[in-house]
């Protein structure tokens, strides 16, 4: 996405942050990786949060749904959308290097305001939706919701004082190896170039995804979710 993205103007950078807020939708290998760089200030500013969003779905099932000719029940989630506890005071993200994809597919054409939303294109918001597919796609046996609620849960999970998963998160569910919807068939060429591009490591993005795919059998971080999804 990076480098499709380079061809474009974005209004974007540092210090624009009306999109950084507590509707952040993830799957728990993102957070996962965000863990480990939150301190006890971090810890605080999330548990004062007020009630935010819930996804109801994930993208694959939302898509899976699609396929199948069903609506989905409830789209709109509940909750308060507030600024994302992660904004220093000078409005940059401390996490950055971290930032789930979300945070990184989040593009406007426009500076955006409280009363003007992100604008951009059609095909790069469904290029973004396809990228959110195969996130989910590597993060199978895992789970979906809210970035903070994963937060919270993998914490207490850790710590062993939390078994069983709260039913605000949602499982991942793996959609087909190419992520497209019948209406998303002009993408196929950007899917098709993605999967056979070579990568520094000499290894295609394809022959990558396999390859983490395999190795994320067997990452201890994650194992637990494997044995409470097995039970
Ligand atoms: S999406 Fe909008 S608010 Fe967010 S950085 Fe870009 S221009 Fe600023
Ligand atoms: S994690 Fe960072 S980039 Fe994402 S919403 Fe929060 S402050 Fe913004």
């Amino acid at each position: 996405m990076d480098e499709t993205l380079r061809g474009f103007s974005f209004a974007c950078k540092p210090g624009c942050n009306f999109c950084c807020t507590t509707k952040l939708f993830v799957t728990s290998v993102e957070a996962e990786l965000l863990l480990d760089s939150l301190d006890d200030k971090d810890w605080i500013k999330i548990y004062a949060l007020p009630p935010y969003p819930r996804p109801k779905y994930t993208h694959n099932q939302l898509a899976l749904l699609y396929f199948t000719g069903d609506e989905p029940k409830e789209e709109n989630p509940e909750g308060e959308i507030t600024s994302c506890p992660f904004l220093t005071s000078e409005g940059l993200c401390k996490v950055y290097h971290h930032r789930p994809l979300i945070c990184r597919l989040l593009l406007s054409f426009i500076t955006c305001s409280p009363s003007k939303p992100a604008e951009i294109s059609e095909k790069l918001y469904l290029l973004s939706l396809i990228s959110l597919q195969v996130a989910e796609n590597l993060d199978f046996g895992g789970l979906y919701g809210n970035l903070f609620d994963l937060l919270k849960y993998l914490r207490d999970y850790k710590i062993g004082i939390i078994e069983e998963i709260p039913s605000h998160l949602l499982s991942t569910v793996e959609f087909e190896e190419l992520p497209l919807l019948p209406d998303e068939r002009e993408l196929r060429g950007w899917v098709g170039w993605l999967y056979r591009r070579e990568l520094p490591n000499g290894m295609t993005f394809r022959e990558l995804l396999n390859t983490i795919k395999e190795d994320l059998k067997t990452q201890s971080g994650l194992s637990f979710l494997r044995e409470i999804w097995s039970e």
